[in-house]
């Protein structure tokens, strides 16, 4: 890191102007068609646009572009926006376009007379925001590109995206982040600013010293999703569990499912759709032209389900995922919070949906125990890997605990998880315990050997397949000791005891041998409390269901948000873009409840500002009047 950095002053010493305030909600209302800043946007707002450096923590789906986009349409000169994802730069753009913003991006992709008029219109001030990818900064002609708007035009505010790609230790480092460091400082009095989702301590920190923003405004805001409803469900078979989820619950939703491998995503991508649902595969493997393809289609068309690996996600801005479902069990709590992240983030109702099973914990170990990297790197996925097997085996609220895995405690229960719909029970498990760590020390004391589950269920329950009498393992005195509980039921008992560190996966067979706790619960000095894995219907809805973004309209209300949204379609069509860029599933909604009647009424609905009331008025008029 360099010493030789510009400190700008710390933002504290700078009043936010009452003047700005006013400025930056009329551009809210004017251009976004919002009422007013959600959570924390306004202290950003001000402080930029006041000339301070801001770090802004947020969430998902909170609104983070809005904290730039603001302070550049009010400043003087063009906002510079990096941003990582290239084949997303053309929806930001749209969209921006949409709402009567002059946007323009600057990426590999283009022609070099593309380039040359947007550099042209840079340079004549004609620009309000561009969107420019990372690697473009390193070029000297377009560093000194940007010196020559900045010394001219003005540049308003150098923004940061997705800021923690710079982190080393994070799975989405880019390099080319690396050197947007020496960039900070470069243009006086033009406030920088770094934007992520991530939550954690660790990022923020080292983005903070890699940027060289420690003076700057930091706006960490709480990370609770309220509206996604956090479900976690016993594995029996993913496939129709996630069939049932996606038919009882989100008929023509858009969702991601999420899968470990590139072969289970193209297995159930196939198997969904050949039961009707309008299911797409999306990994690294696939071919770059069919990727593009099926991404653009996700974000273009409605309702279409992407099945995927984790390299689908970042950045992918759409508003309207009703559903993410994951059918292995993430890696950590943080991989498991930016994924599920992905969904409602309109604010409306959507579901994260889990299902988790034995094999997965059995196999997740695995991977760690086979990953290339020393001791503290592997211990370090264990604890990850851990953290999240709590989380899938808690018996209390599962928001809380997710929050306060990010040291954001709260003292009350949310409500909206499967835990607060429908408690779970649960029962003394510690002679279950005993019977099953007994198997395990008797095969190894008895006969020095070692076996995974399914042997060591059948000995329990006392069953003679070929394998238990090929080992004689029916002469064992613990043969048939757990007849009493269902192999199912053994199943359940066995994944809570290795969450739980009783039991541990001990190599790369899956093979099992006594966890820490092991020893003291064959000892009786630790009681172990099991949940009731609930025998409810398999996708684990429980009483209540995440309403379908238009399910509880009254029917009248319903019809009409149907004929706008078909409405909408034509219009995205007509015009290349993601049917959200023409209006939200949010504003569709009020649209449909509200029924405005004229236009002074129309502008008063959320997401219709002056550019799309000028183009859609008469439109969405027309059909709220037949
Ligand atoms: P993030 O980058 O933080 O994930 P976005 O900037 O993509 O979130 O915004 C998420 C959604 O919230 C978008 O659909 C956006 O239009 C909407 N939004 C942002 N700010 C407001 C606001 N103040 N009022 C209403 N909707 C908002
Ligand atoms: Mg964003």
């Amino acid at each position: 890191m360099s010493d030789a950095r510009v400190t700008l002053a710390p933002v504290t010493d700078v009043l936010p102007a009452p003047a700005a305030t006013s400025a930056a909600l009329e551009v809210l209302h004017r251009v976004f068609g919002f009422e007013s800043f959600r959570g924390r946007q306004g202290e950003v707002v001000d402080a930029v646009i006041a000339g301070g450096d801001a770090v802004v923590l947020m969430p998902t789906g909170a609104g983070k572009s809005v904290c730039f986009q603001i302070p550049a349409l009010v400043r003087r000169g063009t906002g510079l926006v990096v941003s990582p994802l290239i084949a997303l730069m053309h929806d930001q753009v749209d969209a921006l376009r949409a709402v009567g913003v002059r946007a323009e991006f600057l990426n590999s992709t283009q022609s070099i007379s593309e380039r040359q008029e947007v550099e042209r219109a840079l340079l004549a001030g004609e620009v309000d925001l561009v969107y420019i990818a990372p690697e473009r900064l390193s070029n000297d002609a377009v560093r000194g590109l940007l010196d020559r708007v900045a010394a001219g035009p003005g540049l308003s505010v150098f923004a940061i995206d997705e800021a923690h790609c710079v982190s080393q230790w994070g799975h989405d480092f880019r390099p080319d982040y690396l050197a947007l460091a020496d960039l900070v400082g470069r243009w006086p009095g033009v406030p920088t600013m770094a934007l992520t989702a991530t939550a954690t301590d660790a990022t923020h920190k080292e983005l903070t010293s890699r940027l060289h923003l420690e003076n700057a405004k930091h706006v960490v805001a709480s990370f609770d999703r309220p509206n996604i409803q956090y479900r976690i469900v016993p594995k029996d078979d993913p496939k129709q569990q996630l069939l049932k989820l996606i038919q009882d619950e989100h008929k023509g939703d858009a969702g991601i499912v999420y899968a470990l491998s590139r072969n289970a995503v193209e297995q159930t991508a196939a198997w969904l759709a050949a039961r009707g649902v309008d299911a797409i595969p999306y990994h690294a493997g696939l071919d770059a032209r069919i990727r593009a393809a099926n991404q653009s289609r996700f974000l273009r068309d409605d309702g279409v389900v992407v099945v995927a690996t984790i390299a689908f996600g970042m950045g992918i801005d759409k508003p309207d995922v009703r559903f993410v479902a994951h059918i292995d069990v993430p890696k950590s709590v943080e991989g498991y919070y930016q994924e599920t992240g992905r969904a409602g983030r309109d604010g409306l109702p959507a579901t994260a949906w889990l299902a988790y099973g034995l094999q997965d914990v059995v196999q997740q170990r695995r991977f760690i125990d086979q990953s290339v990297g020393d001791a503290a790197h592997k211990r370090k996925q264990t604890a990850n890997l851990e953290s999240m097997l709590a989380l899938c085996e808690t018996v209390g609220c599962r928001r809380r605990q997710l929050l306060a895995y990010f040291d954001q405690p709260t003292d009350h229960d949310c409500g909206n998880c499967d835990t607060c719909l429908v408690p779970v029970e649960t029962w003394d498990g510690s002679v279950a315990a005993q019977k099953l760590l007994s198997t395990i020390v008797r095969l190894q004391r008895e006969r020095n050997q070692r076996f995974g589950a399914g042997q060591i269920v059948d000995i329990l329950r006392g069953k003679r397949t070929p394998r238990v009498e090929q080992h004689q393992h029916d002469e064992l005195s613990v043969f048939g000791v757990g007849a009493d509980i269902s192999e199912r039921g053994w199943r359940s008992v066995l994944r809570q005891l290795i969450a739980q560190g009783v039991v541990q996966v001990a190599d790369d067979y899956g093979t099992l041998g006594l966890g820490a706790l092991g020893p003291a619960v064959l000892k009786g000095e630790h009681p172990v409390r099991l949940r009731h894995d609930l025998e409810r219907s398999s996708s684990g809805a429980g009483s209540k269901r995440a309403a379908p973004v238009a399910a509880d309209l009254d029917e009248s209300s319903h019809e009409l948000f149907e004929k706008l949204r078909a409405w909408r379609a034509g219009q995205a069509k007509e015009q290349g873009v993601p049917a959200y860029v023409v209006f939200g599933d949010a504003t569709l909604r009020a649209l449909a409840t509200e029924r405005p009647q004229d236009r002074a009424a129309l502008s008063g609905i959320s997401g219709i500002g002056a550019a799309k009331l000028e183009r859609y008025g008469d439109d969405v008029l027309s059909i709220l009047a037949a």
